[in-house]
């Protein structure tokens, strides 16, 4: 993968790490990664320094990252500023089901293509490149493709990213504010960073003031040509589309169609058109579609046959 198999290990494949020579954990909060504890004492160049010193023909010492190893070292350091949250610190592309759990030959929804186009795309992806906005119902898999894509620009091709859930940023900035720090500072570093992720963008109580703040941030990535990816539980399209709305009325929310009556609401309702429209310029566009709650799909017996897909594309 990094062209140090071989010199790091040899005849030997190590089952903690599988030979990436990290592996990533839940602390705290965070998902972090870490060197592998079989291997981080094989680097045979620094003895697992990460730098090598050396001495000049003037008697000068100097320092210089271990040529083999300090690669992996600033990737795990990348990975660990991305800031995913610790449930996601495993997730990858290889690890997402796109299948039924009782029939596996069964495609959900349109999972199968969702996931190909996703990975494909995080093999090509370059800061600059369009970001994408997924719109799925809860429970979809929307954060889990997200985080691998996280996991994919940073662990492997060593971009940097941050990851943040829209409705902690809104705590973070509400909490600033009360305890009159300066917001600003924060959505500056947001709006900087060369590849963003927000998810679950429009869930919060959508005030006037957190309107204004992710209209801020947004226009600043917009402006400033950054890549930028969102999830969604919303549905994308205007209100007009949207199937009539039933009059207030006392909900159950364990009602089977409560997730889904929730999903008749548009993302253009929850942050307005103005946003929306910038986010379509910026971002492809993925909708996930008959895809059943994971947590319904594992007791499921029987399920929605997979209708064909409408891949990246602008609505
Ligand atoms: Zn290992
Ligand atoms: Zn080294």
């Amino acid at each position: 993968m990094y062209g140090l198999k071989g010199k790091l290990q040899s005849n030997h494949t190590c089952q903690n790490c599988f030979d990436t020579y990290y592996i990533t954990a839940p602390k705290g909060d965070w998902a972090v990664a870490q060197w592998c504890k079989s291997c981080r004492f094989r680097c045979d160049i620094c003895n697992g320094e990460g730098v090598i010193f050396s001495s000049r023909p003037d008697r000068y010492q100097t320092v210089t990252d271990c040529p083999q190893c300090s690669g992996i070292e600033r990737r795990m350091k990348l990975f660990n500023e991305a800031k995913l949250p610790a449930r996601y610190h495993d997730k990858d592309f290889g690890s997402f089901s796109t299948y039924s759990d009782d029939a596996a030959t069964r495609k959900v929804g349109n999972l199968v293509e969702v996931h190909h186009d996703l990975y494909n795309y995080a093999l090509e992806f370059v800061p600059g490149s369009p970001g994408v906005l997924m719109a799925g119902n809860v429970g979809t898999g929307k954060t889990h493709l997200m985080a691998a894509f996280v996991r994919q620009l940073t662990l492997e091709k060593g971009f940097q990213c941050r990851f943040i859930e829209f409705s902690h940023l809104l705590s973070k900035l509400r909490e600033a504010y009360e305890t009159r720090q300066n917001s600003i500072d924060i959505i500056n570093r947001l709006a900087t960073v060369p590849v963003l992720f927000i998810d679950e963008l429009g869930k919060g109580r959508k005030t006037d003031w957190e309107l204004s703040i992710i209209d801020e941030l947004i226009s600043k990535r917009y402006n400033g040509c950054l890549s930028t990816f969102f999830t969604t539980n919303y549905r994308l399209g205007s209100s007009r589309d949207a199937p009539r709305k039933k009059k207030a009325r006392v909900v159950d929310t364990h009602d089977k169609d409560f997730k889904n009556q929730l999903f008749l609401e548009t993302l253009e309702d929850r942050v307005g058109q103005r946003i929306v429209s910038r986010l379509f310029e910026m971002c492809q566009v993925i909708e996930i579609e008959d895809v059943p709650d994971y947590r319904q799909r594992r007791m499921q017996k029987s399920h929605t046959q997979g209708r064909k897909l409408g891949r990246f594309s602008k609505p």
